[in-house]
């Protein structure tokens, strides 16, 4: 597995620190309001990533934080007459309910900034007693020139940072580079003790002590949008590196940023989209499949009309999904019957497209995690999938390959977080009201709609088998009612949603 590294510039062997583990940390967010699609295609692509870190066979402990002491926070807080905890405190809530609505899986540890101060304060102390911070009226600022290889991360070099001018002149400071590791509380802020003054945390020290006490140092991965590569996983570098004398994360990892109309999407622009509003109109699997489709580290511009197509291609595959498993369980394999010659070289086809599909699904991931390519070969197996079942199955190679095919796309999918076709999730889509529908027409006393469905086609056989018309015909017409219809074909009854 190759991934790139924006620490050296360039695509490494990935080789975690202990064989088969990964640490893996990704900033979180500032929780003082909700978060937009870009924030969420950063989160999105590191999901995905770690999701193949998994299925690769590594065991992977992924920690993100909250930051939820901030000036953002304090003066939302100011604005609604609020306390800044319970503006936190909402926040987070949305933000891990957005997390779950766009399918990411919770972090295995999620500690929050104002649960970890004394950590924070222990490594400000380790870095005053260094000689690399100093404290000016109850503030501590880390000294930038003191750490050489300030700079190493975002290629900056110091003396162009300083002639750049836009940072700002606080007498305070002993060097206008040197940035806050603490601050001084103003009344009805929040704050915390500490040997310099009641006070609270700067950002980049947040990342630096709880990425330190959970995962150690050095660990495997950093990962974030790449608008944070300056200043801020710069600051946590410099800061970590400065007290413990070793490498503070050995890959780091950067997201593109979301734009839209080749704008970088962010609130201070005004040009946001809130991902909970997005996901009114749309599903999450198209969403998922959508952002899938460029690379993590390549800026993503988005439109309504992309989307759109997303979603036509993911209604394509779970359309392909539903007919090889519908195929599969009406197959008509006989035993000793033989299968016509088109249908063994269907067969044939398949399996070698499912082989290619599923080399060519992890060549393109351990190349730094190419998504596109894997998609790519994920829908190149179900059209060939599709093209094979336009007939009632007889060959038992080709119901054994179709059933393969369905799983692969199933599984290969799920490996990027886009779940379709699981049990589940059909179960989730039939209605309730058939299990009643069935209880009252057929006497189904269990409470799974799937199972219900089941029971009613077998009421409707039975009685046109019996010629009993006005029975069968209430059967569909009690379907109908809940808005799905039967289809006979050659190979079988099913049922569908109509139109
Ligand atoms: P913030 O709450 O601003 O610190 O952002 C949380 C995460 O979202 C960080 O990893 C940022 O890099 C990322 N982020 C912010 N804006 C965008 C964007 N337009 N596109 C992609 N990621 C973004
Ligand atoms: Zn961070």
């Amino acid at each position: 597995m190759r991934l790139y590294n924006t620490l050296t510039r360039q695509k490494e062997q990935f080789v975690p620190r202990a064989p088969g583990k990964v640490a893996m940390y990704i900033c979180g967010p500032t929780v003082y309001n909700h978060i937009h699609i870009g924030n969420a295609r950063t989160f999105l692509s590191f999901d995905v990533i770690r999701r193949y870190l998994r299925w690769s066979g590594f065991e992977v402990t992924y920690v993100q934080n909250i930051t939820d002491v901030d000036d953002k926070i304090i003066n939302r807080a100011r604005e609604e007459g609020r306390s800044p905890a319970e503006v936190a405190a909402e926040y987070t809530e949305a933000f891990i309910a957005a997390m779950h609505a766009l399918g990411i899986e919770d972090p295995d540890i999620r500690p929050r900034a104002t649960a970890e101060i004394p950590a924070m304060v222990e490594l400000i102390g380790c870095l005053i007693g260094s000689g690399h911070a100093y404290e000016v009226d109850g503030d501590v600022y880390f000294a930038v020139r003191s750490f050489e290889d300030y700079g190493k991360l975002s290629g900056r070099d110091i003396e162009q940072m300083q002639s750049g001018a836009r940072v700002e002149i606080d007498p305070r400071k002993r060097d206008p580079l040197d940035f806050a590791l603490w601050k001084a509380a103003k009344p009805g802020e929040p704050s915390w003790d500490s040997p310099w003054s009641q006070g609270r945390p700067g950002w980049h020290i947040e990342c630096s002590a709880m990425s330190a006490k959970y995962l150690g140092n050095p660990f495997d991965i950093h990962a974030g949008g790449d608008d944070l590569v300056f200043p801020h996983h710069e600051n946590e570098i410099a800061q970590s590196e400065a007290c413990s004398h070793t490498t503070f994360a050995n890959y780091w990892l950067h997201g593109g940023m979301l734009t839209i109309d080749r704008e970088k999407m962010s609130k201070s622009e005004g040009n946001f989209l809130l991902l909970k509003d997005v996901l009114q109109h749309v599903r999450p699997q198209a969403l998922r499949l959508l952002m899938l489709q460029t690379h993590y580290r390549s800026p993503f511009d988005y439109s309504a009309e992309r989307l759109q197509e997303a979603t036509v291609a993911l209604e394509r595959v779970e359309g392909a999904v539903r007919n090889l498993e519908w195929t599969i369980e009406n197959a008509a394999v006989k035993l000793g019957g033989s299968a016509s010659d088109d249908q063994s070289e269907k067969a044939l086809t398949l399996i070698n497209r499912i082989e290619a599909t599923r080399k060519q699904f992890k060549s393109s991931m351990d190349d730094d995690f190419n998504t596109a390519g894997a998609v790519a070969a994920i829908f190149e197996l179900v059209t060939i999938a599709n093209s094979s079942i336009t007939e009632t199955l007889q060959s038992a190679l080709l119901k054994d390959a179709v059933t393969v095919a369905r799983q692969t796309i199933v599984e290969l999918l799920a490996v990027l977080g886009v779940v379709v076709g699981s049990d589940e999730d059909r179960s989730e889509e039939l209605p309730q009201e058939l299990v009643t529908l069935a209880a009252e027409m057929a006497g189904y006393s269990g409470d799974k709609p799937a199972e219900a469905v089941e029971t009613l086609l077998a009421v409707r056989r039975e009685a046109r088998e019996k010629k009993d018309w006005a029975r069968a015909d209430a059967v569909r017409d009690g379907l109908a009612t809940l808005g799905f219809t039967i289809e006979d074909t050659a190979a079988g009854t099913r049922v569908v949603r109509k139109g």
